[in-house]
């Protein structure tokens, strides 16, 4: 039968577009076509199971399908400072998905294929039902956390036996699930299944409310590893070869996206996972009167016009404020009168991994000016001026030897090292991690006060001699 070569080898090119898409996620240049080979993928995925013996209710796949055009319409048009959340979403609805599917299937098979239920397909039922129901209030836990939905706690809830209590519920949650895979057919285990994934899901919420909402994206990216492989055992229970491989492919990329978050932070999982990072830093706010000095747009002007090598450091301020068509104006500027400029990027500028990429991408700065952290920190010292644009943690030298710093130990790019600093920001307050940084009271630093689109409008602005208002 035709549909019967038809749809393995489809499978397969929907396989061969996900490998690729994650490939060329690994390069700007590539990324957008990446977009496509994914899409692309999960069409043919849709099409080729809808297609399939197995379908035999058209009526419920085209209601599930107008059902996430609906949501998903909305959901892709918030602005990039909510990717975050927006993708813990995504995991919230794969796992309720998986998790759905498959107590369908057990109560289905339960009722009338009950020699379906061996042992293996039984267990791969319970483990992606733990990890899917987990998953979907874990996520939108962390889309709340990340949203500052006022009725979740932003900052870690902690209290003693915490972790005792949390893996306490997932082994009892386990244990449950084997005493449904020794018997699923019984009546206890009818019983016992709803225990199993309600003990989940409240698993997922213990799960994310020790963590503060600074340390969500890494934490995203751990539940995205979650959803995949829940996905991926559940292809074993429904014997889908491609659900087995797409949640493999997912359930890797986010454990290695989680495990190069972590080495950027130089944090450890289990830190970020019970370290309630974020919780003693509210009381560090103050420090000795120090003083800055600050400089208006026009200073500005002047210090880059007479740079040679010069090094915008962008960070989530620029996002805030939108200013990367501003940014590429003064890039545009500044090289048109033979100076060197080149962007320095650390891996988590932001509040997503590449947020930096895809903002300067969006504004179209040359590739090749984007230089990774590691490769321009040897060139800082080298540089004339480096122009630090709403980024605050990514240059706290106090990672580099403060050891009382929660951020000690993260890599930094050496802003410090430039001859002449400049930052601009709208006030003294902290960044992401909550802490004071010392590089603003550098002798070297200028401080440029402002929204970062307005002061590098006005800086465009003098450069061009057309005159800037001050700040
Ligand atoms: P940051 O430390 O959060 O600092 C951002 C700065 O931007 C703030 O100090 C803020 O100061 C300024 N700002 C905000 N809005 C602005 C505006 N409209 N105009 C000008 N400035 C503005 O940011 P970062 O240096 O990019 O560091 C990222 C932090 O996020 C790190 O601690 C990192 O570990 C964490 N993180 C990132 C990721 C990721 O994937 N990228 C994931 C997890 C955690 P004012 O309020 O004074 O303006």
């Amino acid at each position: 039968m035709i549909l019967a070569d038809v749809i393995p080898f489809a499978y397969l090119v929907a396989t061969v577009l996900f490998i690729l898409s994650l490939r060329w996620m690994n390069d700007p240049r590539t990324a957008r076509q990446a977009v496509f080979a994914g899409v692309a993928a999960m069409l043919i995925a849709v099409v080729a199971t809808w297609i399939g013996p197995e379908i035999v209710n058209h009526v419920w796949i085209v209601v599930g399908i107008v059902g996430g055009i609906v949501v998903g319409i909305p959901l892709s048009r918030v602005p990039l400072t909510a990717v975050p959340q927006r993708t813990a979403l995504s995991h919230a609805f794969g796992g309720m998905a998986a998790g759905l599917v498959g107590v369908a299937y057990f109560y289905l098979w339960r009722s009338h294929n009950p020699q379906n239920l061996t042992p293996f397909r039984t267990g791969a039922l319970i483990t992606e039902n733990i990890l899917g129901f987990l998953t979907f209030t874990g996520s939108l836990m962390a889309a709340g956390k990340l949203q500052e939905v006022k009725w979740i706690p932003q900052r870690p809830v902690t209290y003693k036996g915490q972790n005792l209590v949390n893996m306490g519920l997932l082994i009892a949650a386990v244990v449950i699930g084997i005493l449904v895979v020794l018997n699923p057919t019984s009546p206890l285990a009818g019983a016992l299944f709803p225990i199993v994934v309600a003990l989940a899901l409240l698993f997922g919420v213990l799960l994310i409310i020790p963590i503060g909402g600074a340390d969500m994206p890494t934490v995203i990216a751990i539940l995205n590893s979650y959803a995949g492989l829940s996905a991926s055992a559940l292809g074993f229970v429904v014997n889908n070869k491609l659900l087995v491989t797409a949640g493999a492919l997912d359930g890797s990329s986010g454990l290695i996206l989680a495990v190069i978050m972590c080495k950027a932070m130089n944090r450890s999982f289990t830190n970020v996972l019970f370290g309630a990072f974020g919780q003693v830093q509210a009381a560090k706010a103050s420090g000795e009167a120090k003083t800055v000095k600050s400089a208006t747009p026009q200073d500005v002007a002047d210090i880059m016009t007479n740079a040679d090598r010069v090094v915008i450091i962008p960070g989530y301020g620029m996002a805030v404020a939108q200013a990367q068509h501003r940014v590429h104006e003064l890039y545009d500027q500044l090289t048109k009168r033979g100076i060197d400029v080149k962007f320095a990027i650390h891996p988590v500028a932001g509040r997503m991994p590449g947020h930096m990429n895809v903002l300067l991408a969006e504004a179209d700065i040359p590739y090749e000016s984007l230089v990774e952290m590691d490769d321009i920190n040897p060139d800082m010292a080298q540089t004339d001026v480096c122009l630090v644009v709403g980024a605050n943690d990514v240059v706290n030298p106090a990672a580099r030897h403060d050891k009382s710093s929660p951020i000690f130990g993260m890599p930094i790019i050496d802003a410090d090292k430039a001859k002449t600093i400049i930052a601009i920001k709208r006030s003294m307050n902290p960044g992401f991690a909550g802490i004071d940084n010392e590089l603003y009271y550098d002798d070297k630093t200028l401080m440029a006060f402002g929204d970062a689109k307005q002061v590098i409008g006005d800086v465009v602005k003098a450069v061009n001699g057309e005159g800037a208002s001050t700040h």
